[in-house]
């Protein structure tokens, strides 16, 4: 197959007097001071409800960037029946010219669209310019990119023929249509979800999580420009539960491509199953979900560089992705060299909005985040098995602040070291040197989940024994590195037990299950 060699889209610096700080800084401007109507996205159509929501950054709740329109259940029922219609020529297009259009939208989020892709990431979800490029720049256009080279992977897979035989499997895309449901944390994951199973020649009806309409409608502004077919992919927001529920009833649901929490998935999947007599075919169920991500340091570690790998593997982006360090694991030898540094990197941590480039962290995503999370804090400030030693304070006043948080443990089984908070919250418990066997049965199982773990050694013995110990722990396992940033084409996502169904994003795994490949046996 003939496609372009992916390369990883090379991470912009945003350094003072570079023209792309300034462009992604006017572009913010100008998209903060503007307002926005998000309509329904079906079959081409823009479609504006009248019932309306209106869109405010996490970091100034008072300050209204748009409003979106809600869809009705006729308007799921519309969706279905429009990209069922479009599937028809869909399906029949060839592979390259698919390939092609979501190749453009890479090429445009790559150049013109960058600034305001990064811009509306900034505003929609509090992330940082830097947060935003390695996101809703470099890693969605890593994902169409490498997408295309997969969907060849894909089709090349093909049996064996004899003389007199010639066996073929046509990779069909799936009987009906695909339910991509997509979390407010990553813009690239929001661009994928629907995006890889329409390469593969499916039609997709997409629900972004209610934080990212913003950034998610610059995505279908892309997709459009880029020539993808009206109905393909068809945009819908609005009261969840119907919304799933009218999509999950339908006889044609062959799949769901999920990011978000274990509850939810959970609920999905449930209602797959009471549904499963209707549908035509076994539908595909592809979710990733929870973490409680974990950094282990065995003695032998450097102190610097497991500080370095919490503060930025727990706080970057606010804690708030699947993959952030959540509870660590230290030894006692290194802990006050570890604590130090820590808490030096978290005092000089700046927090704002994200105009200003130097703020290293913003908001959380929403009051209801913002009250969780703070609950556990203060819950920490009560209780004698915990200790904060770095942040523990809140306001929400003016957008949904929290301090970088650290809690110190006495007790490994401490709430905060079980429960997934996303958010800017690490627990730390501080292990005798001598019980690193122990400790490794703690992670192990401590947690029901298994996205991310990272273990800090330079002992190789210790390094295989952790390894070996934690193989059913963590999807993406990390030696002496944080446990977040997973790169497309470097390190496929996803993990097991809790955490998902583990079809890897970003490789050719994920693309094989949008396909109903069906074998062909030709007798000459
Ligand atoms: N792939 C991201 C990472 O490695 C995390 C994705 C997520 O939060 O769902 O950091």
């Amino acid at each position: 197959y003939n496609v372009p060699v992916a390369v990883n889209e090379p991470v912009k610096s945003y350094a003072p007097g570079t023209p792309e700080r300034d462009a992604v800084l006017a572009t913010f401007k100008e998209l903060y001071n503007a307002k926005v109507d998000v309509p329904l996205y079906i079959g081409g159509e823009e479609i504006r409800t009248g019932k309306t929501k209106n869109l405010t950054p996490p970091f100034d709740h008072k300050h209204i960037v748009g409003q979106y329109h809600e869809a009705e259940k006729e308007h799921i029922e519309k969706a279905i029946s429009t990209a069922l219609e479009a599937k028809k020529k869909w399906a029949a297009l060839s592979w390259e010219h698919r390939a092609s259009i979501f190749l453009k939208a890479a090429d445009l989020l790559a150049g013109p669209y960058r600034a305001k892709i990064n811009a509306a990431t900034m505003i929609a979800q509090a992330k940082t310019v830097h947060q935003a490029e390695i996101d809703s720049a470099c890693e969605l256009i890593d994902f169409l990119r490498f997408n295309v080279q997969f969907m060849t992977q894909v089709y090349a897979e093909q049996p064996i023929s004899s003389e007199g035989v010639w066996n073929r499997v046509e990779h069909r895309p799936l009987e009906g249509f695909v339910y991509a449901i997509t979390p407010f944390n990553f813009t690239a994951i929001a661009g994928n979800l629907p995006a890889s199973p329409a390469l593969m020649g499916n039609v997709v009806v997409w629900k972004p999580s209610a934080t990212q309409i913003y950034s998610a409608n610059v995505i279908v502004e892309v997709f459009k420009l880029a020539g993808l077919p009206d109905g393909v992919i068809n945009v819908v927001y609005g009261n969840s539960a119907m919304i799933s529920e009218t999509l999950l009833a339908s006889p044609d649901f062959a799949g769901i491509h999920f990011t978000g929490s274990t509850g939810v998935f959970n609920d999905m999947w449930a209602k797959i199953g009471q549904n499963i007599s209707r549908y035509k075919t076994y539908p595909r169920i592809v979710g990733e979900t929870g973490g409680k991500d974990f950094v282990l340091a065995h003695p032998s570690s450097i102190p610097a560089q497991v500080a370095t790998a919490l503060s930025r593997g727990a706080f970057e982006y606010q804690g708030q992705k699947c993959s952030a360090a959540s509870r660590a694991y230290l030894p006692k030898s290194t802990w006050p060299a570890v604590k130090e540094q820590l808490v030096a990197d978290i005092a000089s941590m700046k927090m704002g909005s994200p105009e200003d480039p130097s703020n290293f962290v913003s908001a959380v995503i929403s009051e209801s985040s913002f009250d969780k999370l703070a609950s556990y804090i203060d819950q920490a400030k009560k209780d004698s098995d915990a200790e904060i030693i770095a942040g523990g304070n809140y306001d929400k006043s003016v957008g949904y602040f929290i301090e970088p948080t650290v809690i110190v443990t006495t007790n490994p089984k401490y709430t905060t070291m079980e429960t997934e908070l996303f958010g800017p919250v690490l627990t730390i418990y501080v292990y005798e040197d001598a019980k690193w066997e122990e400790t490794l049965a703690l992670v192990d199982s401590t947690s029901e989940y298994a996205l991310t773990g990272a273990i800090f050694s330079q002992d190789r013995y210790a390094i295989e024994q952790a390894t070996k110990a934690l193989e059913n722990a963590a999807g993406n396992f990390y030696i002496n590195d944080k446990p977040t940033g997973a790169v497309v084409g470097q390190q496929p996502f996803g993990g097991a037990r809790a955490s998902g169904t583990n079809d890897k994003a970003g490789s050719v795994l994920n693309l094989m299950r949008w396909v109903s490949p069906r074998t062909i046996k030709e007798t000459f």
